[in-house]
């Protein structure tokens, strides 16, 4: 059956990119997709008040899936001093509580570091942690602000088992990524995962603190497999963990619930180099894959499979870059060599 993918191309970058994953779904003639787009963003905000219309949540509860850009401008804010970000409103209108960041080196060239391989994902909470209280109205002009770092037990249940279950498809390894020393939820937090982890006694744990994540992720990637954090750690972590792959240009997601889905590039909207046609492409691609994984059905697995060929053909070429990884291609220019190589 036809399947609808609800668009939300949103600001800077967002539309250049989207583009991009259109342009690489029309080239594979085995998906038969409806592409709807949907306002949202800053600018949306701008034009009608609103950075997430009520027809753009119900366009998108009724898709099979969303594909999303990027969202913000900077200078656009709320009166509190927090940009907009309907991307984050998203997660939590529809429970996509499980925050997926592959990090995988697709070319030496592209590292600062010596790492031979780097090759793994990251499941970032994202509907409570860290980000929990971020709604709560702030009093403006108090001396002391509070933000509040939420673990629940069935937030962490379903987090926990979402991520076992992904290791199960992969190496078998699963790293907790905590502050269980220090702060109270953190240690809740491993408490829980200390308990699903006997339902999957085929998957080999580990707890490691995030702040010692932060240097093995750049001494040792390649000791990795599948890691689960809470929110904000992950939202720090995965950036990082772009940053050694070739940046943010090279970091696909995807934040899924139990019946739906938004696939992104992990990358913001880049308001320095957006409009300029030399946004690299290739993090938004890799998100058209994760969605078609998800889906699940042959054809789109036959397609999430030429996809990542492809991608991974074009990108075992150095010269094959956008200015974020020192080459001179434009956004149209890296599409059309991936899609060449479907
Ligand atoms: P957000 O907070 O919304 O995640 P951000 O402000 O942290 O966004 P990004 O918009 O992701 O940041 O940009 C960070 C840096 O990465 C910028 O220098 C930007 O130009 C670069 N960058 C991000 N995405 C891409 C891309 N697709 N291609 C090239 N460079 C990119």
């Amino acid at each position: 059956m036809k399947k609808q993918i609800a668009m939300l191309p949103g600001d800077g970058i967002g539309p250049e990119v989207l583009e991009a994953a259109e342009a690489v779904i029309r080239a594979l003639p085995e998906l038969d997709f409806d592409l709807v787009e949907w306002p949202c963003g800053a600018g949306e905000y701008l034009k009608n008040g609103d950075p997430l219309p009520k027809a753009t949540i119900e366009g998108c509860r009724a898709a099979d899936a969303i594909l999303l850009g990027a969202m913000g401008i900077p200078a656009v804010r709320w009166a509190d001093g927090r940009e907009m970000a309907p991307q984050i409103d998203l997660r939590e209108i529809f429970g996509l509580y499980a925050g997926v960041r592959p990090t995988k080196l697709y070319n030496a060239a592209h590292s600062p570091l010596k790492a031979p391989v780097i090759d793994y994902v990251l499941v970032r909470e994202s509907t409570e942690g860290l980000f929990s209280t971020r709604l709560r109205p702030r009093v403006m002009g108090a001396d002391e602000v509070r933000d509040e770092m939420l673990v629940t037990r069935a937030g962490s249940e379903r987090l926990f088992r979402f991520s076992f279950e992904l290791a199960t498809h992969r190496r078998n390894k699963l790293t907790l990524i905590d502050k269980a020393n220090v702060l109270p939820s953190m240690a809740f937090f491993r408490e829980v995962f200390d308990e699903i982890a006997k339902e999957y006694p085929q998957v080999e744990t580990e707890r490691v603190y995030v702040d010692a994540m932060a240097l093995y992720l750049v001494q040792r990637p390649q000791s990795f497999d599948v890691m689960v954090t809470e929110n904000m750690f992950g939202d720090i972590l995965s950036d990082l963990a772009a940053a050694t792959v070739g940046g943010m240009g090279m970091a696909p997601s995807a934040d899924i619930g139990d019946d739906l889905a938004v696939f992104q590039p992990a990358h913001g909207s880049a308001p320095d180099i957006a409009g300029q046609g030399k946004a690299n492409p290739v993090a938004t691609i890799l998100s058209v894959a994760m969605m078609l994984e998800w889906f699940g059905d042959v054809d789109s697995l036959n397609a999430a499979g030429r996809i990542r060929r492809a991608v991974e053909l074009v990108m075992s070429d150095a010269a094959n870059a956008t200015g974020d990884l020192r080459g001179g291609l434009s956004t149209r220019e890296l599409t059309a060599k991936i899609i060449g190589a479907l």
